[in-house]
């Protein structure tokens, strides 16, 4: 057993409840349909409402980000544009691409008799869309996504993981993530956080973010938690 693999196996012994990232760990939303597509498409329909960007920020890529400008800049617009990514991002779901080291965390989980919710930045509708093309719904206890029309309850806010935790103890959880913003987040909410490093220089930045570990599959997760011995 590798040293990854050792602490990974101390680390979710104990766990009775996976709390899951979505665009990442699971499938990568804007495989077929880019961010930086999302985030224009979302920037032209907020510009027919009276959105002006931001003269030193003028071309947005980020989709999130673009929604979390919003929020700061145009208050009135925040649930018109939380709509109109709902929509883009269920659109693009249709060309994600899964993650198949994910997939099997969730059958993983579910032969361990852990519970998997999915916490996400992303509209709870979209995730729905995609755990349903995929036949991923039987393993998923619950799907949060960002609060609609309030983009300050995302990551690394607590407040999507704390919902998701429900009062239960710390102890129980684990949250698997892909970005610092994730391990933030889980600091703030009390509980532990495995990196999933599916990039290149993202290992040192969940490393330095405070995860517990990293991964660059999300296989090695599920391969330690089908470990009967
Ligand atoms: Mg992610």
């Amino acid at each position: 057993m590798t040293e990854t693999n050792a602490s990974l196996a101390d680390l979710l012994r104990p766990v009775k409840h996976v709390l899951l990232d979505f665009d990442g760990p699971v499938c990568s939303v804007f495989a077929g349909f880019p961010a930086s597509d999302v985030a224009k498409s979302l920037q032209e329909e907020l510009e027919a409402l009276g959105w002006k960007a931001p003269a030193e920020n003028p071309v947005e890529t980020d989709p999130l980000a673009l929604l979390r400008q919003v929020a700061e800049r145009r208050p009135d617009l925040v649930s018109p544009a939380d709509r109109q990514l709902t929509l883009l991002e269920t659109a693009a779901v249709q060309t994600g691409r899964p993650n198949l080291g994910g997939e099997a965390v969730l059958r993983a989980c579910a032969e361990s008799g852990r519970a998997v919710s999915i916490v996400s930045n992303n509209a709870t509708a979209a995730i729905e869309s995609y755990l349903t093309a995929h036949d991923l719904t039987r393993y998923v206890t619950r799907t949060i996504g960002r609060t609609p029309g309030d983009p300050s309850s995302m990551k690394p806010s607590p407040r999507l993981l704390l919902a998701a935790m429900g009062g239960g103890e710390a102890w129980d959880f684990i949250f698997v993530g892909d970005a610092a913003r994730d391990v933030e987040a889980g600091l703030a909410a009390g509980i532990g956080t495995i990196g999933y490093a599916n990039k290149p220089g993202k290992r040192e930045r969940l490393e330095a973010a405070g995860a517990l570990v990293v991964v660059d599959s999300m296989k090695s997760i599920a391969i330690v938690l089908s470990d009967r011995a």
